[in-house]
């Protein structure tokens, strides 16, 4: 089995950086062998996770076998996905999905915030598709199921790449590559050269606690239809998730850029999702 420490020690740094990784979001994997792959474990804080918590190990053969003929079904998909569990702390990732279909070693997914500027604004697209012409573009999707069935079609379509960069439409990044500290700083790049380019303050949390009351009503990812229902606005979900969406909006005004929400039919249909309603209550303990 190839060793994990490398790995454990880059998810902890991209999940310490909230400007990246907001409460529980983002999920990173490794895969060890030929059939087993490490993912971070669902509502798990990558910030936390250890050589000892934090993450499963899954059978990622089984996951890709599985994708080829799903249920329409997201409830039986969410219990299902728990079944490729071969060892592990709680359940996988919701997004297990992509990270076991993505033929790279080392998958990292985050919702970075200086991306998400472009990725929540109707310009974006063009833009992305402008600065980085190798990257692979996704329309607003739902996480999870629908998500991983996308990436699945836009590879099998022969989108073949040393190192994947994916563009999540309101939601946020993912690098994948054999090998990992390529795979980091490409992460790391896309969101600082985003940054630099537009030269967006700094995101800090505490600069953001006064929310746009249009954000209780209109969202740009999916995190925050699900941590803006919290009742406890102290909780890290609520708190991270809002602010984030509080300084891209405040950045997509700033920038003239115009804000793309997600549509009311996407709204309700990632709100009602298993996998999503799991997350929410492992935020309220
Ligand atoms: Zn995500």
């Amino acid at each position: 089995m190839s060793d994990l420490s490398e790995f454990i020690r880059i998810s902890q740094e991209l999940g310490d950086d909230m400007a990246f990784v907001q409460a529980g979001g983002g999920n990173t994997s490794q895969k060890i062998d030929s059939k087993i792959m490490a993912v971070k474990s669902s509502g798990s804080f990558l910030r936390d996770i250890t050589i000892n918590k934090g993450y499963c190990l899954v059978n990622f053969q089984e996951i890709k076998k599985y994708h080829n003929n799903l249920p329409k079904d997201e409830l039986r998909y969410s219990n299902d996905m728990n079944s490729f569990v071969t060892k592990g702390d709680g359940r996988p990732s919701m997004e297990s999905g992509f990270h076991a279909i993505i033929p790279k070693k080392y998958v990292l997914h985050s919702h970075p915030v200086y991306l998400n500027v472009l990725l929540c604004s109707e310009q974006g697209e063009e833009i992305l598709l402008d600065l980085f012409p190798y990257s692979l573009f996704i329309k607003a999707i739902a996480p999870g199921k629908d998500l991983s069935m996308e990436i699945l079609s836009l590879l099998n379509e022969g989108n073949s790449r040393e190192e994947y960069v994916f563009f999540l439409q309101n939601h946020g990044l993912i690098t994948a590559s054999d090998d990992l500290l390529a795979c980091y700083k490409t992460h790391l790049e896309i969101s600082n050269s985003i940054k630099e380019a537009y030269a967006f303050k700094t995101f800090n949390y505490m600069d953001n606690q006064n929310i746009h009351p249009i954000l209780f009503d209109n969202n740009l990812f999916p995190d925050q239809i699900i941590f803006s229902k919290h009742e406890d606005t102290k909780s890290p979900g609520y708190v991270e998730n809002l602010s984030a969406a509080n300084y891209i909006f405040t950045q997509i005004n700033d920038s003239k850029l115009t804000p793309l929400f997600l549509s009311n039919e996407l709204t309700n249909y990632i709100a009602s999702m298993d996998s999503e309603k799991y997350r929410f209550n492992l935020d309220q303990k």
